[in-house]
């Protein structure tokens, strides 16, 4: 469903993403861990298109696109419809209300009629817990609920792919649970998502795979169990021994 090959990012003579070849499959969740400047969240903007990747190619679903020649304004478009991200600092728009942050994508990106929208986002808001804050504001939400709307709207343009970076970091330690819950409940949905965290609970419970990525590279990628208690490569072994 994903086909990720010969991944390359450069900003200017800083080559973050050296090579990146990643397959995953439909419904599988898939935890991306590594040091600071390892380049997980270059690899995540690269699939949103956020970066656009120096060369290789992304596919998803039924999009493809090789950045080794020039891709199309068009065909970028389609590629970065087929994923939606959750950031670290929600990114909010802080003028609009939690229901208007989530109509927003579907109307501007997709032209879904403005009706149709607003009870998607609605559902989708009740789905993640917050039925009783259609019309706050993000200034009158908690961090965590604020992260929860942020996952409404990116689940809101209906991506192939979640693509969440680093979901939890901001949070003060006791909204962490609320917002790992609603991925926790994703997954069992079977919505495909890659997620950067340095939440090892989450990943050793969640997740489908680990990837530890170090200086541009995925070094190992094998089942949650395998990475945290037998990892195959001395870099993993010593990153593991840091953070856990
Ligand atoms: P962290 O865990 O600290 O978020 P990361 O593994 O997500 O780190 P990236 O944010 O992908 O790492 O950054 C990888 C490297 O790329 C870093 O050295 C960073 O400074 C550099 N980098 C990222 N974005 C840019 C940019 N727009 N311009 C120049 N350098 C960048």
């Amino acid at each position: 469903m994903i086909s990720i090959n010969g991944l390359h990012k450069q900003f200017g003579d800083l080559e973050v993403l050296k090579g990146i070849d990643l397959q995953v499959n439909k419904g599988q969740v898939i935890v991306v861990i590594g040091p600071s400047g390892s380049g997980k969240t270059t690899l995540l903007r690269c699939l949103n298109i956020l970066e656009v990747p120096t060369s290789g190619s992304i596919k998803i679903d039924d999009q493809t696109a090789d950045f080794s020649k020039a891709v199309g304004k068009r065909k970028v478009d389609l590629l970065r419809r087929q994923s939606a991200m959750v950031f670290q600092h929600y990114n909010l728009f802080p003028h609009m209300t939690a229901l208007q942050n989530v109509m927003e994508g579907p109307i501007i990106v997709k032209k879904t009629p403005k009706a149709e929208a607003l009870k998607k986002a609605q559902e989708l808001l009740n789905k993640v817990g917050l039925g009783d804050k259609h019309d706050f504001f993000p200034h009158q939400l908690s961090g965590g609920q604020q992260q929860r709307v942020g996952i409404a709207r990116a689940l809101a343009l209906e991506p192939k792919v979640m693509l969440f970076d680093e979901p939890t970091s901001a949070l003060d330690p006791e909204l962490v649970g609320e917002v790992l819950q609603v991925m926790k409940d994703l997954a069992g949905e079977g919505i495909t998502m890659i997620v950067v965290t340095h939440e090892m609970r989450f990943a050793k419970d969640v997740a489908d795979e680990v990837i530890f990525m170090d200086q541009g590279k995925i070094i190992e990628r094998s089942n949650p169990s395998d990475m945290f208690t037998q990892p195959k490569e001395e870099r993993t072994r010593q990153f593991l021994n840091l953070i856990q």
